[in-house]
């Protein structure tokens, strides 16, 4: 055995550098302060037997084989492409906006040049795009950006578009063509056996233990820290908030489970960018391909307070995060990796390379 470790979240972050380090030969011991490991992405079967995502729906698509090879050496898959429709207009509408979205909300019959004439005449170009609403306008115009953008995102973030970044909106392109998937990576699939799953087997190494139910912050105070902590929390928490809280926005999930019903609607999501409180429905038999003669739901609700789930992509939050930056860099004895810790609003693919990355320059430094 060589070094040992204190890693905290058992998310991907987490997880992934715990599982780099102890096949390196390091002892770590990972905690989270929640009751299970997998963060986030965690899935579990409710009540009724279906499985669901507690946190949210989580759809795994990414262009990196590494990533994908990584992951596979503790999963199968099953291959999934999400498809997403927006209630615009009392119709149910492709999102991101294709062909067919264009065609039947002005009934038209449009082919795909026409769509990209239809797209020059009302797009509003930009010299130069900074924030979300710039992005929107300048690929689709005002009706679109009213109709399926500027609601939606209001709910979201509790925010006008043109107070985030271009790249939230960014994640969200514009097509002329029928392809209706949400994702367009080489790679989308679930764990086939569900995240949960997949983290078991990760953490499933003799040089791993894991507490889960741990607070980093109570844990500290009861045990002598090893020399290298990696911390993949909130990184305005882990300095005690000395420059004030960075905004995270979070989420009310609100789960139903629909007895009887074999399918609650046609797609795996459906958006509400102007109607309801909440932003989406997603029904999870269709991520996971479970068979259940009955089924599960969630709605949710975004909301100021509580659990952080998405930082804020804003300028003014990038200049705090800095500041904090400044004092990760002097923090010798300790790894910010993860979504909240880089306060980055990334997928769980970009958490799995970003994570394997901090992982090997680890292993330079311990050896
Ligand atoms: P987390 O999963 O947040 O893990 C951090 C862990 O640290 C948590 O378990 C937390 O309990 C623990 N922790 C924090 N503070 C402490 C402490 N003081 N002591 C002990 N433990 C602590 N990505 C996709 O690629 N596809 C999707 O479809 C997708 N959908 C999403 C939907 C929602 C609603 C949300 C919120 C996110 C979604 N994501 C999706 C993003 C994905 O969840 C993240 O990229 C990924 O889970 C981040 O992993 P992480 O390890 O950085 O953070
Ligand atoms: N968005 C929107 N309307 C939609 C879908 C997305 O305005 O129908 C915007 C909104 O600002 C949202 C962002 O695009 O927060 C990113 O959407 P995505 O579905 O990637 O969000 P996530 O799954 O990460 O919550």
């Amino acid at each position: 055995m060589k070094g040992s470790l204190l890693i905290v979240g058992a998310g991907f972050a987490g997880s992934i550098v715990a599982r780099e380090m102890a096949e390196a030969g390091h002892s770590v011991t990972i905690i989270d302060k929640r009751s299970h490991i997998g963060g986030n992405a965690y899935d579990t079967y409710d009540t009724q037997g279906v499985l669901i995502h507690p946190y949210g729906p989580h759809i795994f698509h990414t262009n990196s084989e590494r990533v994908f090879q990584w992951l596979s050496r503790f999963t199968e898959w099953r291959p999934y492409e999400h498809r997403v429709l927006a209630q615009v207009d009392g119709q149910l509408l492709p999102i991101p906006i294709n062909r067919t979205t264009i065609n039947r909300l002005y009934s038209l019959d449009l082919d795909e040049a026409g769509v990209a004439t239809f797209l020059e005449g009302v797009r509003e170009p930009k010299d130069s795009i900074k924030t979300s609403e710039d992005l929107v306008l300048n690929s689709v115009g005002p009706d679109l950006c009213e109709k399926f953008f500027r609601g939606y995102t209001r709910k979201q973030w509790g925010l006008d578009l043109s107070e985030l970044s271009a790249g939230v909106a960014a994640r969200i392109p514009t097509r002329t063509n029928d392809d209706d998937r949400y994702f367009t990576d080489t790679f989308q699939a679930m764990p086939r056996d569900g995240y949960t799953r997949m983290f078991q087997r990760i953490l499933d190494h003799p040089l791993i233990k894991v507490l889960t139910g741990v607070d980093y912050f109570d844990y500290k105070t009861e045990h002598p820290l090893p020399t290298h902590t990696v911390y993949s929390g909130p990184i305005d928490a882990f300095f005690n908030y000395r420059f004030g809280p960075l905004p995270y926005r979070s989420l009310r999930f609100v789960h139903e489970h629909v007895a009887n019903v074999m399918e609650y609607q046609s797609v795996g999501t459906i958006n509400y960018p102007n109607d309801h409180s909440y932003t989406r429905i997603t029904e999870f038999k269709h991520l996971t391909g479970q068979k259940h003669a009955a089924t599960s739901i969630v709605r949710e609700y975004p909301q100021a307070e509580g659990e952080p789930y998405y930082p804020v992509p804003r300028s003014e939050n990038e200049l705090l995060y800095q500041k904090y930056r400044v004092l990760v860099d002097v923090e010798s004895n300790v790894t910010f990796v993860g979504r909240l810790a880089q306060y980055r609003y990334y997928n769980m693919d970009q958490v799995v390379a970003t994570s394997i990355k901090s992982a090997k320059n680890l292993l330079e430094r311990m050896g």
